[in-house]
């Protein structure tokens, strides 16, 4: 074990834990040298219980070697809209800053899959930059961080990240994307919790979660720990073909969250990151199954489905930017109203 918790890290260690069948090591070990590979061992015993759907989000597939034309390494255009190193600044009055590429653990469809699971945190003076660039940019409104995970991050480091931003006027809004409340609850204790305080700004914390076998107790006890801290709770959720690709079981997923006081935010479509195409739901339907839970399920429970135009072009809702060619592919429509077209899934 190489930390206190016990996190699997290895195709080796993920068969002893009995996440995966011994003959599938040696493509198990292709897939781990190309991308990271982390599982906490209390999120193994989950995903043991669950089955099928956590084990797809999280443990390696041989699939995940196959990519498809329409896949690419910067699947959104992250690094066309990064002015500086930690900062992707593509909407003027938010910008995104990645203080680590490091999670707790390696969803296997990740869209940043071919950035993150580098070990190392941004360095003092990069950060500094970063915080820099916010300082002297009077537009911009709101600092999401993501990354990586940034709950991945120490408190203290985390404090002092939040202490920064404070200081800065004509940012009012911190937001925090995390995997963390699913894959490592016990991270977020009283003292992480303490360090997320801020008197000065609104503090939101997204969590990503896509089935509510995820919403285990303890995962549950996290999230609450933050709520009664009075910090309101958002999701993100991923569509995944064989994960959540039903009604049911969105509609299971969205209940759990707005019952654990998570309001459900974005559904997203998948990026076209590589080797992900065996995750990958047609849009059409996905449009099905949020025209299905409509009316079902109660608004509070039902987040808006998004995608992210392949290149860089934004994100925009996909209901209402959408319209189909008939082949497969649709031609979306960015936040300025330019056509671009949206591959088929394969
Ligand atoms: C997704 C994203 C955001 C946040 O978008 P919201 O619609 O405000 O949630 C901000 N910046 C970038 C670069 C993004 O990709
Ligand atoms: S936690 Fe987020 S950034 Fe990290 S692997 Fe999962 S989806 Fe990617």
């Amino acid at each position: 074990m190489e930390n206190p918790l016990g996190t699997l890290r290895t195709p080796k260690d993920l068969i002893a834990a009995g996440l995966a069948a011994p003959a599938a090591l040696a493509a198990l070990e292709a897939v781990a040298a190309r991308y990271a590979v982390a599982v906490p061992s209390p999120l193994a015993r989950t995903i043991l219980t669950a089955g099928a759907p956590l084990v797809r989000q999280f443990v390696p597939d041989a699939r995940e070697l196959d990519v498809h034309p329409a896949e690419r390494a910067d699947p959104i255009g992250d690094a066309r809209h990064s002015p500086v190193k930690g900062i992707v600044h593509r909407y003027p009055d938010r910008v995104l800053l990645m203080p680590t590429l490091t999670c707790a653990v390696y969803c296997r469809f990740c869209f940043r899959r071919e950035t993150v699971g580098s070990s190392e945190a941004m360095s003092p003076a990069d950060l500094d930059a970063a915080l820099g660039y916010i300082r002297n940019t009077p537009a911009i409104w709101e600092v999401i961080l993501t990354g990586g995970d940034p709950l991945v991050l120490s408190p203290r480091r985390i404090g002092a990240l939040i202490a920064a931003l404070d200081t800065i006027d004509h940012v009012k809004v911190i937001r925090i994307h995390s995997r963390v409340p699913v894959a490592d609850p016990a991270r977020i204790d009283d003292t992480l919790v303490a360090a997320l305080k801020t008197t000065r700004k609104a503090l939101y914390v997204a969590v990503h979660c896509n089935h509510a076998t995820e919403l285990t107790p303890e995962v549950i006890a996290g999230c609450a720990r933050m709520a009664d801290a009075g910090i309101p709770l958002l999701s993100q959720s991923v569509l995944l073909a064989s994960v959540n690709d039903t009604a049911d079981a969105l509609e299971n997923l969205f209940r759990a969250l707005a019952a654990a006081r998570i309001k459900p935010y974005y559904l997203h479509q998948l990026d076209y990151a590589p080797g992900t195409s065996h995750f990958r739901v047609p849009l059409e339907q996905g449009l099905a199954l949020v025209r299905a839970l409509r009316g079902r399920v109660s608004g509070l429970a039902l987040p808006t489905y998004m995608l992210d135009i392949p290149g860089g072009a934004g994100k925009v809702p996909a209901g209402e930017y959408l319209s189909p060619e008939g082949d497969g592919t649709f031609i979306v429509r960015d936040p300025q109203g330019n056509p671009h077209a949206y591959p088929p899934a394969p």
